[in-house]
């Protein structure tokens, strides 16, 4: 970069996020479920300023001067995640998913201990891996064994390991959660080797906040951690809540003073005002994420494309997966298959399934209808799109296909079943002279 003039980085940076912009709100439509699009008051705030203030110690108690403003928005913000998730305590400040699990692993383990996690193969985060949280950690990292056709951990398998490695951490809820984890069996276990357990809504957030997914804290989890930018639609943080008050006690000494000294408070007020959304609109969202992704994967089956699912069905969640490993011609796998839609303009990504098992593969495609939703398609959407995604699959002309996605985008503009209704249409007419066209570049 040595040499490069500034004014022309920054319009090099600004024409970055304007295509950036285009290919996820105007050319392309995202199936991922890992990503959402914004309640644009909540968005606006992120630039608020904020975000640069002293915010270390404790609402009360804070050392630097001029805070008592942020002092508010903190208190509010914590209330309104505990009330979100129906639960004693929320800690908000944490940066992100993967910081969440690693509080509650510092909080709840020491460096060396056992804990059992969920792998790969069902949708396991790498977070709960040697490469992640757990591993960083030092923890002595214990893959559970699983039960394919409920796509969760096997009861009896984790109970066997449980009491042969003693962890003092038991993990579930993964990024493709099909069916209700047997949270109850396994507090049960937890118990009985004196463990936490620990459930991870990173996805699940939504559907838990809003209603259609059965609530892990309130079946025994002891404590959840999540994401706050994916299905909860929030900004890209983290957050975790607990009934249990020693646990709430470890991480409020693990956010401070230990990992987080001065944390994002534009973080905190946008996490707040999206939270007021669930509150407002959360039924009918989860509801509505669980229907639409229903109806989405009735009509791939119907046109042929191999949905992974089970004797149990497809899917209880918003996610679901396309076995790209069966698909004709296509021997890949999910993320050969994600290119291939990306070039489409159909946004989604490789997942793991239970036939991969012990091996590096990820032979699904992860389908999630989040951010679909919040862009306003319904069911009655999905028979176009189940189209648009099987015509993506087999299709020689790619182009041909994105241009039908993006009229199949183009009147949905507005985020709905937020509070700010102002439409959000800042990509949609826009013509960027001589770009190439959004995405197409290959790394
Ligand atoms: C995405 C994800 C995380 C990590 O979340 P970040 O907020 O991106 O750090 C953790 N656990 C699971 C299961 C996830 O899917």
């Amino acid at each position: 970069m040595q040499g490069r003039d500034a004014g022309e980085l920054v319009d090099q940076i600004d024409a970055m996020i304007e295509m950036n912009g285009i290919t996820h709100e105007r050319d392309g439509l995202n199936l991922n479920p890992a990503t959402n699009v914004m309640n644009p008051r909540a968005e606006e705030i992120l630039g608020s300023g904020i975000g640069s203030r002293p915010s270390l110690g404790h609402p009360g108690e804070k050392y630097e001067m001029g805070l008592t403003w942020l002092e508010d928005i903190e208190v509010t913000a914590q209330a309104l995640a505990a009330e979100t998730f129906r639960a004693d305590f929320a800690e908000i400040r944490v940066g992100s998913g993967a910081m969440a699990n690693l509080y509650v692993f510092m909080a709840c383990a020491q460096a060396g201990d056992a804990v059992i996690v969920p792998p790969a193969s069902i949708g396991g985060h790498v977070t709960h891996h040697q490469a992640g949280a757990a591993g960083l950690y030092g923890l002595d990292i214990h893959e559970a064994p699983i039960d394919v056709e409920n796509h969760t951990v096997d009861v009896d398998g984790v109970a066997d390991l449980a009491r042969r490695v003693q962890p003092k951490v038991i993990t579930i809820g993964t990024s493709l959660n099909l069916f209700p984890h047997p949270i109850e069996a396994l507090r049960e276990i937890a118990d009985e080797v004196g463990a936490t357990l620990m459930f991870d809504a990173a996805h699940l957030s939504g559907p838990i906040a809003g209603g259609s997914w059965p609530d892990p804290l309130a079946r025994g989890a002891h404590v959840m951690t999540m994401s706050t930018y994916k299905s909860l639609g929030g900004p890209p943080s983290g957050l975790l809540v607990t009934n249990d008050a020693t646990i709430a006690e470890r991480v409020d000494a693990i956010a401070y003073p230990g990992l987080t000294a001065n944390f994002d408070v534009a973080s905190s007020a946008s996490l707040a005002i999206a939270l007021l959304d669930w509150r407002d609109f959360g039924s009918t969202y989860a509801k509505r994420m669980h229907d639409t992704a229903a109806a989405l994967a009735h009509e791939l089956i119907e046109l042929g494309v191999p949905v992974h699912r089970t004797e149990r069905g497809v899917t209880e969640s918003h996610a679901f997966a396309i076995d790209a490993s069966a698909l004709e011609g296509n021997t890949a796998g999910g993320h050969e298959l994600a290119l291939r839609l990306e070039a489409c303009g159909l946004l989604a990504s490789a997942i793991g399934l239970p036939k991969d098992i012990g091996t590096a593969n990820a032979s699904g495609l992860r389908i999630g209808t989040n951010e679909l939703v919040r862009w306003g398609y319904q069911k009655r959407h999905m028979a176009a799109l189940a189209s648009l995604i099987a015509e993506g699959i087999t299709s020689e002309n790619p182009k041909l296909v994105m241009s039908r996605v993006a009229t199949f985008r183009r009147g949905h503009r507005d985020v709905h079943l937020v509070h700010d209704h102002r439409p959000r249409d800042r990509y949609h007419d826009h013509r960027v002279a001589g770009s190439r066209s959004a995405g197409r570049r290959r790394r």
